[in-house]
């Protein structure tokens, strides 16, 4: 069985927090490579990121897509739904 070292996954946060020390990176690097859990845990963690990132880009315009959602007429929301459905 593989080892992960405990602070892994505080290097992959540093990692993508973009402050990392160039010796965590390497290590963090080198056990990525050769463990398939933690390559694994990173690919999410990075996923999760960029989907926050993006979420919170959309939004920051202050909820206009909640506004444009909730002005909608009932019905026609429906239909889009339905549309989808079939
Ligand atoms: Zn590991």
């Amino acid at each position: 069985m593989t080892s992960c070292p405990k602070q892994i996954v505080h290097y992959m946060h540093e990692y993508l927090d973009g402050e990392i020390e160039n010796d965590a990176k390497e290590e963090l690097k080198l056990h990525i490579e050769t463990c398939e859990d933690c390559k694994h845990h990173y690919l999410e963690l990075k996923k999760t990121i960029a989907f926050v990132q993006s979420a919170s880009h959309i939004a920051a315009p202050a909820g206009f897509k909640a506004r444009v959602m909730a002005s909608l007429p009932r019905d026609k929301k429906k239909m889009g739904v339905e549309r989808w459905l079939r």
